[in-house]
């Protein structure tokens, strides 16, 4: 998956990207490709077994994208099978007046996951360099002084037994466009539809390059950013469960050693 990884101090510009392209999984199809996400969904499984019983090291999936880009669903598909209770999903909205009364990392650090454990952040800290910024909310002396900010926050996050991975799921305008309408036509779908959604798909340009600064300006050796094609729900989903899976298992996780002689137990 190092073909999504972004290289320390490379300058990203997602106008030159292609979120429909499938080059990692080109034989497979959207039907063939459930057999090998049904495998990854196992192997994760497996993984997050291995992570829990190590006990010493936590993950932490960080996950951007656009509205419509696909979070929920990649949540969904990817964590299919993996058991609940070593996972924590949170999901980071507009700061409440108890958040936005603290640093913007204050609410983010208290979710970060414990050892042995998986976390998810659905949105997060970065929304505090894209929307943040793109809207104004707070001045560019301030936003400016972020990333610097996230990178040393994260490298210790690392240098603690957390390893950080950040996706951003790459959906073009056009296919924002096909999930947006589905959204108005399908009753199933309606719920889903947030007329706010509308006006930062108007300021598209803007979201793009504050998500091309972040990434360049975080994606570090501890804490990757990876941009992972999302035009195709079934890609996306095989592409995110292999980074998973590659990074997991580059974690030098173990069993532990048991702590009685079990060749000494009898079981009546
Ligand atoms: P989602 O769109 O991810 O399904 P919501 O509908 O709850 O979830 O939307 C969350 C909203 O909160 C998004 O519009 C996002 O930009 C916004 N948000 C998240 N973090 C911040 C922040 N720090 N400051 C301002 N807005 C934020």
């Amino acid at each position: 998956m190092e073909l999504y990884r972004i290289t320390p101090g490379s300058i990203v510009d997602l106008s030159r990207t292609n979120p429909g392209e499938k080059v990692a999984f080109d034989h497979l199809t959207k039907s063939s490709s459930k057999k090998m996400l049904a495998t990854m969904n196992r192997e994760l499984s497996e993984l997050q077994r291995l992570l829990w019983s190590d006990g010493d090291q936590a993950l932490l999936v960080v996950l951007q994208a656009m509205d419509t880009g696909g979070k929920d669903g990649t949540i969904r598909k990817v964590f299919s099978g993996v058991n609940p209770q070593g996972v924590d999903v949170y999901g980071f909205g507009v700061p409440g007046p108890h958040e936005a009364a603290h640093d913007y990392l204050w609410r983010i650090h208290m979710r970060t996951p414990a050892k042995g454990r998986i976390g998810v952040f659905n949105r997060s800290h970065y929304e505090d360099v894209l929307v943040v910024r793109v809207n104004d909310l707070v001045p560019e002396s301030v936003w400016s002084k972020r990333y610097k900010q996230i990178r040393d926050f994260e490298e210790m996050l690392c240098d603690e037994g957390t390893t950080i991975v950040k996706i951003m799921l790459n959906v073009s305008k056009e296919e924002q466009k096909e999930r947006l309408q589905a959204r108005v036509d399908d009753p199933s779908k309606n719920y889903k539809f947030d007329p706010s959604d509308l006006s930062s798909r108007e300021k598209w340009e803007d979201y793009m390059v504050a998500y091309d600064d972040a990434i360049s300006l975080t994606s570090t050796v501890d804490a990757p950013w990876y941009i992972v094609p999302a035009d195709r729900k079934w890609y996306r989903n095989l592409v995110v469960s292999q980074i998973l899976i590659d990074t997991i298992r580059g974690m030098d996780l173990a069993y532990p050693e048991p702590e009685f002689d079990l060749a000494h137990i009898a079981i009546e």
